[in-house]
């Protein structure tokens, strides 16, 4: 069995979640001392290693409403993505054809995600995701990029997990620690990036200080988890889009080196 583990906000979809809390949000995410606030609780938490409750967003709102005396924003987060509709475009183009050509391959799908599954799993299926396994903190008892994140398919040995993100502090560390092929989907690709074949993209000699760029500023924003490897996150593959991973991915590629897996 192969599995392909996907990350899903920034890799599958336009952050679903925030979208459809933002306008809820909004007038109080404007307020430094909330925005404050609310950043503290999830470090605290990150810092504390409580990880199903790092990412429990209605949760750290409500620690924080208590604390700075806010009136309730919305009624309830499972009730607001319930109603929820989602455009189509939340969805990025290239997925639907993608993932249908990665299971033409033979690969099951995992949703792989540091966002609670049960928020993550009814906007999944509001887009129309067809997926065998949910990855989530409320499932595996772990964030990534802490190995045991994938224990729920790991300990299923299967023939390979290829997990494919855009985080490189989450997805790409995490995927080099679980010993599993590591995939960043780099969405905002540069054009010279993009016109340097996939195959010789991770030995560009100017990948090095991408990386370490990119890090030092997503760290900055999501905060450091307590598990931290000591070296650079290495991916093994570079991509925009589904379509490419498709094709290195493909068993009669000559760039793959997954075909024999
Ligand atoms: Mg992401």
């Amino acid at each position: 069995m192969r599995w392909l583990t996907f990350d899903l906000d920034g890799t599958l979809a336009d952050w679903p979640f925030r979208r459809l809390m933002r306008p809820y949000m909004q007038a109080l995410l404007v307020q430094p001392a909330v925005r404050q606030a609310l950043r503290e609780e999830h470090l605290r938490r990150l810092a504390q290693g409580d990880h199903t409750r790092v990412y429990d967003w209605g949760d750290i709102y409500q620690v924080v409403r208590e604390k700075l005396g806010l009136a309730q924003a919305f009624p309830s987060i499972t009730q607001v993505l319930a109603e929820a509709v989602l455009e189509p475009e939340v969805l990025y183009p290239d997925v639907p054809a993608g993932l249908a050509a990665l299971r033409q391959q033979g690969y099951r799908i995992a949703i792989a995600t540091n966002g609670l599954a049960r928020y993550q799993r009814v906007l999944v299926d509001k887009l129309n995701i067809a997926y065998e396994q949910m990855l989530a903190p409320d499932i595996s008892h772990a964030i990534k990029p802490d190995p045991a994140f994938w224990n729920p398919l790991r300990s299923q040995v299967p023939e390979a997990i290829v997990h494919v993100g855009d985080l490189l502090s989450q997805d790409i560390w995490g995927a080099n620690a679980a010993g599993l092929t590591a995939v960043w989907i780099w969405r905002e690709m540069p054009p010279d990036w993009r016109t340097t074949p996939v195959a010789e993209r991770t030995q560009r000699p100017d990948l090095r200080l991408v990386i370490a760029d990119r890090l030092q500023s997503e760290l900055e924003e999501y905060g450091q988890a307590p598990f931290r490897p000591q070296t650079l996150p290495q991916p093994d593959h570079i991509v925009a889009d589904l379509e490419e991973l498709a094709a290195i991915l493909e068993p009669t590629s000559p760039s793959s080196d997954l075909a024999q897996a």
